[in-house]
């Protein structure tokens, strides 16, 4: 396959889209690059094609991305393999954030706050936020939560695809907890409020959801989810979720996986996974495949016309119109996904963004708070 050129030199990005995303803080809440390089020994350092990888440092920088929070994920078998297993993933994992940050001074700045964020757009380089995904990494114990956050995560995606002791996931995978927050996870939320981190409820079930507004005394983030009303997964946020959230002064960012937000590209999956018995993508526990995902997928799509750019895009104007526009971000899960829309091959790809919403009649400020400018006010409640 060939690598595309990159967007923000492409064409069909106009001069008005190119300045407005230049000036704007433009933040992804949610990316799995540091699972590429832990468990692919992926280089970040380097180029790579988009058919490789979504994002790497060269094109990080390319992109003119402002703040990219990069998942500290902890697989759901960590949770099985016993005292200390599930909390020292995540702490590998944000070692491995630092050390590539601290590679590379001149281009990326380690961030915490609303404040590093728009300092590095003032000096030029791409913040790097962390989020914890999967609440199992704090093994029941709020000192462990503590500690992940004195580590520089900012928030706290409560659960993976499978609950935890505390905390119902939206899946459930291998038979874990569906139900809402208990009251330890209640304390959770309220020391994630004390702390400052956020508490992110992607992946959340739909009572965890409902628990976590009742107790959060800070607006929330989902920092991967799209609407429920477009595409009926159960990744995604229903309306009433989506107004409760907004209500709360949180932010839903937009998730670009193909399968969440086109019916048509779920449906076809779900259809091979059903024949193969194995899984399309690794967010679906299986028995160990025959195949790789990738080569699977890959016979799949050869007979399926990809998913427009535009599909993505009615997930941010219906967040928008149903939650307001002061309520909706942009949460890629790039390098966590295998298929993203046509034309959002890769980080660099961002700027399309910002030129559909002004081909569908969204203003310069409405465009701003959609890159970035909504979570950059989420940052700063924390
Ligand atoms: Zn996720």
């Amino acid at each position: 396959m060939m690598d595309r050129p990159p967007a923000s030199a492409g064409s069909d990005v106009s001069e008005r889209a190119r300045r407005l995303y230049r000036d704007a803080i433009v933040i992804d809440t949610h990316n799995d690059l540091p699972t590429k390089m832990i468990d692919e020994g992926y280089d970040p350092d380097v180029r790579h094609p988009s058919s490789q990888g979504h994002t790497d440092l060269p094109r990080l920088a390319e992109s003119g991305i402002t703040a990219q929070f990069l998942a500290a994920w902890v697989d759901a078998p960590y949770a099985q393999r016993g005292p200390g297993a599930s909390f020292t993933r995540a702490i590998r994992y944000i070692d491995a954030i630092h050390t590539f940050v601290d590679r590379h001074p001149g281009h990326l700045l380690f961030a915490t706050t609303a404040g590093d964020v728009r300092r590095a757009k003032r000096e030029g380089k791409v913040a790097i936020l962390i989020g914890v995904e999967g609440g199992h990494a704090i093994e029941n114990s709020l000192d462990n939560l503590r500690a992940l956050h004195e580590l520089g995560a900012r928030y706290l995606t409560l659960t993976w695809n499978n609950g935890n002791d505390w905390a119902g996931s939206s899946l459930g995978s291998g038979d874990t907890r569906t139900a809402g927050l208990t009251e330890f996870g209640r304390d959770v939320v309220r020391e994630a409020n004390r702390l400052g981190m956020l508490v992110d409820v992607s992946h959340a079930s739909d009572q965890t959801l409902a628990d976590v507004l009742e107790t959060s005394s800070v607006s929330v983030i989902a920092s991967h989810s799209s609407a429920r009303a477009l595409a009926d997964h159960r990744r995604n946020l229903h309306d009433h979720q989506l107004r409760a959230i907004a209500q709360q002064g949180g932010v839903v960012c937009v998730n670009f996986f193909a399968r969440f937000i086109d019916a048509r590209m779920r449906h076809a999956m779900d259809e091979a996974e059903a024949r193969s018995a194995e899984p399309l993508h690794p967010e679906n526990d299986g028995e160990p495949p025959r195949s790789t995902p990738a080569q699977r997928l890959a016979a799949l799509l050869a007979r399926i016309p990809p998913t427009p750019l535009s599909v993505l895009i009615d997930h941010i104007d219906h967040i928008a119109r149903v939650a307001g526009i002061d309520h909706v971000g942009l949460g890629s899960d790039f390098d966590g996904v295998p298929l993203t829309p046509a034309g959002m091959d890769d980080v660099t790809a961002l700027p399309r963004i910002a030129q559909a919403l002004i081909d569908r009649g969204y203003g310069d400020e409405d465009v701003t708070k959609v890159l970035g400018g909504n979570v950059v006010r989420l940052l700063e409640t924390t």
